[in-house]
C-alpha cells in the first residue's frame, strides 16, 4: 500500500506537505535503471563527467531563487537556505578537481621482478545510496552525491522526509542536464524506503543521528558494503586565559546558534579557564542578548524556528535537567511558542557539569553552556569527557598554544581562534572520530576516491 508522509511546517506549525514514500518494489526498480546508465557513464572520461556535473551546477543557481524559497518553507530559516545553495556550486567544482586529479594517468610502477610491470584502473562502485538529514537538506543531499557521480557510479538519493518540499526543484535541476537522470535518481521517504536502498545498493553515504547510523551500519555489514556515516557531535570549545575574550566570545556564539543550533558541528560545550571564565561569560551574554529571533518574519533575525515539536521538546529536557541539577541561566533559557512554532533565544548556562543532558547528548538548540577549569590538562580531559568526536575550537593568545591544545583533543578537525572552520574551509580532508563517524574522508580528494576499487594489473 502507498504510504504518504505529511510533512509540518515548522513555522506554523502545520501540515501543508505531503509526500509519497517510494516502497521496495520501486527503489529496485529505479536500481535496475540506474545501473544500466551507470555502465557508459563509468566507460566514459572523466572529462565528461565533470563537463556533466558543471552544467548541473549551472542548472541549480539558475534555480537558485526557486530552491532557497522552498528550502526557507522546509525550514522556516533563511540564511541558511542561501548558504547551502552557494556551498553546493563551490562544492561542485572542488570535487569536479579532485576528480581530474584522481583519475590523471599515474606511471607503472617498479616491481620486484624486472619483466613484471605494475599499473592499475579504478573501478567505481557501480550503486551507491545516499540517505540525508534535514538540517541542511540540499547541501547534505549533494555533498556525498556529486563526488560519488565523478568517481563513475550512480546515485539513489533520499533526502529526510522531514525537508522534501526542495526535491522536486532538484530533479527540474537533474532534468535540465541531458545525461544526469540516467545515473542519479532522487527519491522521496522516510527510513523504511532508507533501508530499502541498502538492499540494492553497493556502498552507503549517510549523514544522520548516531542511533540510524548503526542500523545502517549493520545492514551495510550483512551485505559487506561500505558504509560511510558522518553522525552527530558535541563539539567542545576551550578558552585559555590568554584568548581574546571579544573574538572568543564572538566565535563561540555564532558558532553555538548557527543554524538554530541545528548543526552537528554545533559548539554544544564551552570550556573556559577559570582565571577569565566570569569576564568571558559577561562578554558572551551581552552579545547573546542582541541576538534576535526571525519572528514574526523569517527576515527579522538570525535564530529560526526549532524544527519539529519534538526536537523542541527534546531541548526543553535538556535546560530543564540541567536546571534541576543546579544549571544558571544567565541569558534565554525558556523555549517560545510564536505562531505555531517554538523557539529559543540564544541560552548561555553557566555552573554546569558532566552530568547533565546538555553537556553529554547532542542537543541542537542553541545553548551555549560554559563550564570552569583549572589548567590545560583539566580542560583537554572535560573537552574528551564525551562518546563523540566531529570536531572542537580552541582559543588562545597565539596558534603555538592554542595548537598544544588541539593536537591533545580527540577529533576529526580543530578550528583555531575561530569557530566551525571546516564548514568555511571544506576543501580540507577530514576524518570524524569515536561516535561521530567512519570511513573515508567526504571532505578533500578522498570525497572521490572512497568510491573507487583499485584493480592492479601486473604484466609480464
Ligand atoms: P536521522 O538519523 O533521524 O535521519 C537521517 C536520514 O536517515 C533520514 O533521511 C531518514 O529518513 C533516514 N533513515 C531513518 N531510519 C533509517 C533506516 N533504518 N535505514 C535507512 N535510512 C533511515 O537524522 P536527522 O534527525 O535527520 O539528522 C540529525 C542528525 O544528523 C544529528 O545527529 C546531526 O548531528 C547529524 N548530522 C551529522 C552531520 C555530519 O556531517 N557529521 C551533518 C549533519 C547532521
Amino acid at each position: 500500500m502507498t504510504k504518504k508522509i505529511s510533512v509540518r511546517n515548522p513555522r506554523t506549525g502545520e501540515t501543508d506537505h505531503i509526500i509519497t514514500a517510494a516502497d521496495a518494489g520501486e527503489i529496485a526498480d529505479a536500481a535496475r535503471r540506474l545501473r544500466d546508465g551507470q555502465q557508459e557513464w563509468a566507460a566514459s572520461p572523466v572529462e565528461a563527467r565533470v563537463a556533466v556535473l558543471r552544467a548541473f551546477k549551472e542548472a541549480v543557481l539558475r534555480r537558485r531563487a526557486d530552491i532557497v524559497a522552498l528550502l526557507e518553507a522546509d525550514t522556516g530559516r533563511r540564511w541558511a537556505s542561501e548558504i547551502e545553495v552557494d556551498a553546493v556550486a563551490s562544492g561542485i567544482d572542488r570535487a569536479c578537481e579532485f576528480a581530474e586529479d584522481t583519475f590523471a594517468p599515474a606511471p607503472p610502477a617498479a616491481t620486484p621482478d624486472p619483466e613484471v610491470t605494475a599499473s592499475a584502473d579504478l573501478v567505481a562502485y557501480p550503486l551507491v545510496a545516499v540517505i540525508s538529514p534535514w538540517n541542511f537538506p540540499f547541501q547534505l543531499a549533494l555533498i556525498d552525491a556529486v563526488p560519488a557521480l565523478l568517481a563513475g557510479s550512480a546515485v539513489l538519493l533520499k533526502p529526510s522526509e522531514m525537508t522534501p518540499r526542495f526535491i522536486p526543484a532538484l530533479r527540474a535541476c537533474v532534468e535540465d542536464v541531458p545525461g544526469l537522470s540516467g545515473v542519479l535518481a532522487v527519491v522521496e521517504g522516510d527510513g523504511a524506503t532508507g533501508a530499502a536502498m541498502i538492499d540494492v545498493a553497493d556502498a552507503v553515504c549517510f549523514t544522520g543521528s548516531v542511533g540510524t547510523g548503526r542500523a545502517i551500519a549493520a545492514a551495510a555489514a550483512a551485505r559487506f558494503i561500505p558504509a560511510f556515516l558522518e553522525l552527530g557531535g558535541k563539539d567542545p570549545a576551550v578558552v585559555t586565559a590568554s584568548a581574546d575574550l571579544g573574538t572568543a566570545a564572538s566565535a563561540i556564539l555564532w558558532g553555538s546558534t548557527i543554524n538554530s543550533g541545528h548543526s552537528c558541528m554545533s559548539l554544544e560545550r564551552v570550556y573556559v579557564d577559570r582565571r577569565v571564565a566570569d569576564a568571558f561569560v559577561e562578554t558572551l551574554a551581552a552579545k547573546a542578548g542582541r541576538v534576535r529571533l526571525a519572528y514574526p518574519g523569517i527576515g527579522d533575525g538570525e535564530i529560526g524556528p526549532i524544527i519539529t515539536a519534538a526536537q523542541a521538546g527534546a531541548i526543553r529536557a535538556h535546560l530543564e535537567d540541567a536546571v534541576a541539577k543546579g544549571a544558571r541561566v544567565v541569558t534565554g533559557g525558556t523555549v517560545e511558542e510564536l505562531g505555531g512554532g517554538a523557539y529559543l533565544r540564544p541560552t548561555v548556562l553557566t555552573g554546569v557539569d558532566h552530568t547533565m543532558r546538555v553537556m553529554r547528548e547532542e542537543t541542537f538548540g542553541p545553548i551555549v553552556p560554559v563550564m570552569a577549569y583549572d589548567g590545560e590538562d583539566e580542560a583537554v580531559a572535560l573537552a574528551n569527557d564525551t562518546d563523540f568526536g566531529l570536531s572542537a575550537a580552541v582559543f588562545a593568545g597565539t596558534a603555538e598554544e592554542a595548537l598544544a591544545v588541539a593536537h591533545r583533543l580527540e577529533v576529526g578537525a580543530v578550528s583555531v581562534n575561530d569557530a566551525c572552520l571546516t564548514g568555511m574551509v571544506p576543501a580540507v580532508e577530514k576524518n570524524s572520530f569515536k561516535l561521530s563517524g567512519l570511513g573515508a574522508s567526504r571532505m578533500g580528494p578522498p570525497s572521490v576516491r572512497r568510491f573507487l576499487r583499485r584493480r592492479a594489473l601486473l604484466v609480464r
